[in-house]
Parts: structure tokens; C-alpha cells; sequence
């Protein structure tokens, strides 16, 4: 692997001041890379190559061209697929078949915005005799982009792919825990003829490169992926500035399971919701809602499943990797040890195997049930393998508790009853329902995002075009 590096005006490039920050492999806990440590004076010339490409051809580049552009990524994507999965397994500890799956979701997504650049649309407006009105949607400027390390190269493609769909100079701070997919990809965009400036990335911590880039004058739109907490401070910075946002935070997602439900075709994916990535999705299915008719067969069969999770680093490639890092192993294992002492019930829980290297952050697939539906467990965002089973009575008490966190993510629906798969969707606070599904192929084409403490405003599909634009209205008097 090459040394990662910032890119700033289309070069690749330590920080000004030289300081790295070390990446661990989350399967053995070793040293993988030594990050450039961005700070303050490596955002503010990331922000100020962000300008002068505004000012120059990328300014000026039309939709069709822009597209082009992101359809080379797409092809150069699926060129270094197998290399770009690596990589991304390694930085994540996620088993390689999963990376491999992300990659092809992160083609996907610059497909998606290489053909939808130049559809999005102004419109004309009736008005005054004399007049003519019309819309043109028109790029933020600057926009900044915080991504989170659960899927480094999936956040990287939707949001970035979306942004220059636009016309938008964009500055990317990735997360210090795994960034090397996103200085790969970034390596593409500049193989694909992106010009200098019109895309930045600058690696580092949180609290310096992070605060530096939501706090700059020079940023026009901030759109941010990760926790509830950090969004707060994010909007804060944002607020001094009079700057929008775009929230995409947790998720405590429900999935709801009704008594006459395809129970054979809702079981693997009921697992798979929350094993995948080693639960620390933000749509993960964490709160499984069972009518009580059906909780014991449900839960049987489902402790069955858990108890076969096998783990493993990202070459046993595995059902279920290590977690990010020591400090994700902690809260996790603390979630856990605070439900046993407060004597929640384990239905089942995966061995760890033997041969597992000593130094890596793996925690076993637990279940839990029945989970009180106001328990830390049942209504916080765990972010790792730990399944809580809920029982509910009927229709109206599945609807309360589904509601009854802070959150409003997504959520699965499960029945075969053709009137309740309509009358719930509307019932259910949040921003993407799954029925009988969950998560649906990657959902590239899908608008997404939260209410509620899990944020607002959305991204992917064609949503995310007017989420990174803004709309100007333009009024000509003729007569
Ligand atoms: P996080 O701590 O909020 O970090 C997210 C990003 O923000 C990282 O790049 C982080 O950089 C950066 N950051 C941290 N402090 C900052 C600050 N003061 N100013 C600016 N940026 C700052 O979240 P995480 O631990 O990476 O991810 C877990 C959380 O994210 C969970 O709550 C999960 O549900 C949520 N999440 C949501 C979605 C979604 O689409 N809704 C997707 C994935 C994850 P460093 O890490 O380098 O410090
Ligand atoms: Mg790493």
C-alpha cells in the first residue's frame, strides 16, 4: 500500500506540519498505516483549492461533463474492485465478501449520479403577464463532507458521488479508524480526470481536522454521518456561520414481526440486520418487536442462528469481523455486562473461536430477550452484534414501542396481511420502512435518512441531487 496522504489541489501530500496518527487492523489490533495528521492550516488550504476550482473550469463544467467524469470513476471502481475490497477489509476488519459487496455498491452509487447529473431539473413558474419565472438548481459552493469508518468507501461514494454530481468543490474528512478506501477512491478521482481543488481529502482527528472544516468561513453546506453527539457540536459550528446541514446520525430501527408472517424468509435477514458489519450499521435491525403468539418459536429458532455465528478476521472471512477498535469493544462489551447485571436474559450467544489472534476487537453476536422496552439495551444505540427481543400484544402496542425510542432511522415490517403492510408505513416514525425486507440491496436508488434524534435531510438516489444543491429562482420582465 501506498503511504496514505492528504490530497489538496489535486495533490497527494503529508500534512503541512508532517504529524501522523497511527490506523490499526481491527482483526489483530497492529499498527496497519501512519494517517497524516490534517489539522487547521491543512483545511484551510483544502477549502482554499476548494474556491479557486469554483473559480476555474469546474465552475464552469456542465452537467453532461460532470457525469462523464463520474462514469470513469464508476468503471476505474470496478477495475480495481478486488484491490479496493482489500484494502477496505483490512482498515475495517469487516470479512472480505462484505467489502467485496460494498464495492459493488460504491460503483453503483457513481453510476447512479453519473447518469442522473444531468436530469435534475429547474422549473417554470406562471407569473405576472410580462414576466417569464423559472428555477435552476445551482451547486452549495464549498461543501464539506464527515464520514464515519463503518463503511468508509459506501459514505465516500454516496455523498462525494452526489456532491460533484452537482458542481460542488468538495472538502472529505474521513474517520481517523479507517480511511484508507477513501484516499483510494480519492486516488480514482483523480485518475478519472476530476480537475484539482474539486475534491480534497483530509484525514485526521475529529476534534482538530474535524472542528477545523465545520468551523471554516469558506464552507457552504456541511453534510455529516455519524453520532447524535457529534452532529450537535457539528450543527453549533455550523450555526456561527448561518450554514445548512445535512444529518444523517444513529438509529435504534425496529424491525416488526407479525404473527402471520413468511417466518422462513424473515429469519436470515432478521440475523443478518444486525450481524452485518458486526452490527455497526446505523440502520442495523437492533430491537426485534414479536407478537407475543409467536415470541417462543421465533426466539428458538433465532438462538439456534446466533449460537452458529462464526467470527473471525477479514481473510477467515467469516459471518461476523471484529469491531472498529478497543474503545467500540468496550462500550459494546459494556452494553452487554450492564444488561447481564441487570439480569436481562441471554438466549443465545456465538463462541469465540480459538483461533482467533489475541490482539483484535471482536465481541460474540449476543441475544437478548425479553428486553424491557425502556432498558438502556432496548432503546440506545448499541452499535455492535447485540440483538434485544421485544414482545408486543397487538397492532397498536407494536406501533407504540417501535415509536417509543428517540430515534426514527428505519424499520422492518413483517406480515402477510396486505392491509397492515400499507396502514404501519404511515404510522411509523421514520425515514425508510421495509416490508417483508430489510435494507434491500444496498437501496443505492433509495432516499435515506432520519427523524427525530436520528437526524434530517436525505442522501442517495436522486434525493441527495437537491440535497447538495440549492435552488435559485430567477425572474425576467419582458415587456
Ligand atoms: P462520530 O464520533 O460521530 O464520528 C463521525 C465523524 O465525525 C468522524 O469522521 C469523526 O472523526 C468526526 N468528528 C468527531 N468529532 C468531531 C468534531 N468535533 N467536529 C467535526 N467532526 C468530528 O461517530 P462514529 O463513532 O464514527 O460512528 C458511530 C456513530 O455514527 C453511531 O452513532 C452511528 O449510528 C452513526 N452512524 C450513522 C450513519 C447514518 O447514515 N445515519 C452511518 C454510520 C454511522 P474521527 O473519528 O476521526 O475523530
Ligand atoms: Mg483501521
Amino acid at each position: 500500500m501506498t503511504t496514505p496522504a492528504l490530497l489538496i489541489n489535486g495533490t497527494f501530500q503529508p500534512a503541512a506540519d508532517g504529524a501522523t496518527i497511527p490506523t490499526l487492523a481491527p482483526g489483530t489490533g497492529a499498527t496497519l498505516a501512519a494517517l497524516p495528521r490534517g489539522r487547521a492550516a491543512d483545511v484551510d488550504a483544502a477549502v482554499r483549492a476548494a474556491e479557486r476550482a469554483l473559480e476555474g473550469p469546474w465552475g464552469r463544467s456542465s452537467a453532461a461533463e460532470r457525469g462523464r467524469l463520474l462514469g470513469r470513476m464508476a468503471d476505474l471502481i470496478s477495475r480495481d474492485h478486488d484491490q479496493l475490497a482489500r484494502i477496505e477489509a483490512e482498515d475495517t476488519g469487516k470479512p472480505l465478501a462484505q467489502a467485496k459487496a460494498d464495492m459493488v455498491a460504491v460503483r453503483r452509487y457513481f453510476e447512479y449520479y453519473a447518469g442522473a447529473a444531468d436530469k435534475v431539473h429547474g422549473s417554470t413558474i406562471p407569473y405576472l403577464d410580462g414576466y417569464f419565472a423559472y428555477t435552476v438548481r445551482e451547486p452549495h459552493g464549498v461543501t464539506a463532507h464527515i464520514i464515519p469508518w463503518n463503511y468508509p468507501a459506501q459514505m465516500f461514494a454516496r455523498t462525494i458521488g452526489a456532491g460533484l454530481a452537482m458542481g460542488n468543490a468538495c472538502v472529505l474528512k474521513p474517520a481517523e479508524d479507517a480511511c484508507l478506501s477513501t484516499l483510494a477512491l480519492a486516488a480514482l478521482a483523480m485518475e478519472a480526470g476530476v480537475p484539482p481543488g474539486a475534491l480534497n481529502v483530509v484525514t485526521g482527528l475529529g476534534e482538530e481536522a474535524g472542528a477545523a472544516l465545520v468551523a471554516h468561513p469558506g464552507v457552504h453546506h456541511i453534510s455529516f454521518t455519524g453520532s447524535p453527539e457529534v452532529g450537535g457540536l457539528i450543527q453549533r459550528a455550523a450555526a456561527a456561520n448561518n450554514v445548512g446541514c445535512t444529518m444523517e446520525l444513529g438509529g435504534k430501527s425496529p424491525q416488526i414481526v407479525f404473527a402471520d408472517a413468511d417466518l422462513d424468509a424473515a429469519l436470515p435477514i432478521l440475523v443478518a440486520a444486525i450481524i452485518q458489519n458486526a452490527g455497526q450499521t446505523c440502520s442495523a435491525g437492533a430491537r426485534l418487536l414479536v407478537e407475543r403468539s409467536i415470541y417462543g418459536t421465533l426466539v428458538e429458532a433465532l438462538a439456534e442462528r446466533f449460537a452458529a455465528l462464526t467470527l473471525g478476521t477479514w481473510d477467515q472471512d467469516r459471518a461476523v469481523g471484529p469491531l472498529i477498535s478497543a474503545v467500540q469493544k468496550a462500550r459494546v462489551q459494556g452494553f452487554i455486562d450492564h444488561a447481564v447485571a441487570d439480569g436481562i436474559p441471554v438466549l443465545a450467544r456465538a463462541t469465540l473461536p480459538a483461533d482467533l489472534p489475541a490482539g483484535g476487537f471482536f465481541v460474540p453476536p449476543t441475544l437478548f430477550g425479553p428486553v424491557p422496552a425502556g432498558h438502556r439495551l432496548g432503546c440506545e444505540e448499541v452499535f455492535g452484534p447485540v440483538l434485544s427481543v421485544i414482545p408486543f400484544t397487538d397492532e397498536a402496542d407494536a406501533i407504540r414501542l417501535a415509536n417509543s425510542t428517540a430515534y426514527g432511522l428505519v424499520a422492518g415490517l413483517w406480515t402477510r396481511d396486505g392491509a397492515r403492510q400499507h396502514r404501519l408505513p404511515k404510522r411509523l416514525k421514520c425515514g425508510q420502512v421495509f416490508v417483508n425486507c430489510y435494507g434491500a440491496g444496498g437501496g443505492i436508488e433509495l432516499p435515506f435518512g432520519g427523524v427525530k434524534r436520528s437526524g434530517y435531510g436525505r442522501e442517495k438516489g436522486f434525493e441527495a441531487l437537491h440535497t447538495l444543491s440549492s435552488l435559485k429562482t430567477v425572474l425576467v420582465r419582458h415587456d
